[in-house]
């Protein structure tokens, strides 16, 4: 089978969340890492899935999936019942509390890799257990670039195995609270400083609607939040943002110099912020490329500013 360095596959989470915010409920709504993040990236190039749901998991989702252009050979469909979660937000949505986790089929969960999965040019390892992470990332051929997330549970509760498969990624996403939590270090920068010691050339810091800050290999960049006044639900802003971002980096061949990784980044917080438009998946049904670019010159024109300029008039 023959190497596909456009394609990104994607390992993580097919849930049905319940989801309240100041603006309204969502009962049983499509939601996971694997959904919001593949079909961000499926924007701008093959995403595969690997996944697990239960045998309740709705038809139309997958239909939905396969109408957007997923290849979702990898998502086992097994007896029992789909995972859940539920959660709440805060009147400001800068806060969740999560209700409820229901692992369902997703306790009993082992990726397997259909026939050239392993051949993909980028994987997003989205939070899952860090062993299962690490062993997907082993059956693979050379990939281009490895991008990790995770979140607290693993941080607090596998951290040996999660330190493992830091040593090996290009990527990291993360939040500012995990960070700190990962490090120890209350300062967002040196937290994301500490974790590139731990393996990855570029960490990314979510800050939600503060923006993402990111260390590369050159130093540090700054990027805004592209602002929203009719945030609905900030639920999968992160696996979105990653979506966009891997996606863009896939399509434009797995190239991560300092300026197609901004890009990259500008393209993540554009597409997260539709997602935080409408409740679970809605925001990224009809999402056009161009529209995601428009967000993305916008963010650019909201945030230049010319220092030459200083003393000159
Ligand atoms: P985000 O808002 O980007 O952090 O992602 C939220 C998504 O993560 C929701 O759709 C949930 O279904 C999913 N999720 C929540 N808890 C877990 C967990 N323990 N493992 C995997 N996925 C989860």
């Amino acid at each position: 089978m023959s190497r596909s360095p456009h394609s990104v596959l994607v390992v993580g989470s097919v849930a049905l969340d319940t989801v309240t915010t100041p603006a309204g409920t969502v009962d049983d709504g499509l939601g996971g890492s694997a959904s919001f993040f593949g079909l961000a990236a499926v924007k701008y190039a093959p995403v595969r899935m690997v996944a697990v749901a239960g045998a309740d998991f709705p038809e139309e989702h997958l239909s939905l999936f396969r109408r957007h252009g997923l290849d979702i050979g990898g998502l086992q469909l097994v007896e029992g019942r789909t995972f859940r979660w539920a959660g709440v937000y805060s009147q400001d949505m800068n806060e969740r509390e999560t209700l409820r986790t229901e692992l369902n089929v997703f306790e009993g969960f082992h990726p397997e890799l259909p026939d050239g999965y392993a051949q993909s040019g980028c994987l997003f390892l989205a939070n899952i257990d860090p062993t299962l992470q690490l062993e997907v990332l082993e059956s693979m051929q050379a990939p281009k670039i490895v991008a990790l997330d995770t979140m607290n549970y693993w941080i607090s509760s596998k951290r040996d195995e999660l330190l493992k498969v830091l040593e090996r990624v290009d990527l990291f996403l993360i939040n500012d609270s995990e960070a700190r939590l990962l490090t120890g270090q209350e300062n967002v920068l040196r937290a994301a400083e500490g974790i590139r010691m731990m393996g990855p050339s570029t960490v990314v810091v979510k800050r939600g609607e503060y923006g993402a800050l990111a260390r590369t290999e050159n130093g540090w960049f700054s990027l805004p939040a592209y602002p929203v006044e009719g945030l609905k639900d900030p639920t999968g802003a992160g696996d979105s943002f990653a979506g966009g971002l891997l996606g863009y980096l896939a399509h434009t061949g797995g190239r991560v110099d300092e300026a197609n990784l901004r890009l990259g980044l500008a393209h993540g917080a554009a597409v997260a912020s539709f997602v935080v438009e409408e409740f679970s998946v809605g925001g990224l049904l009809d999402l056009s490329r161009a529209a995601i670019q428009e967000r993305v010159r916008t963010l650019w024109e909201m945030s230049r500013f010319d220092p030459t300029l200083e003393g000159t008039r």
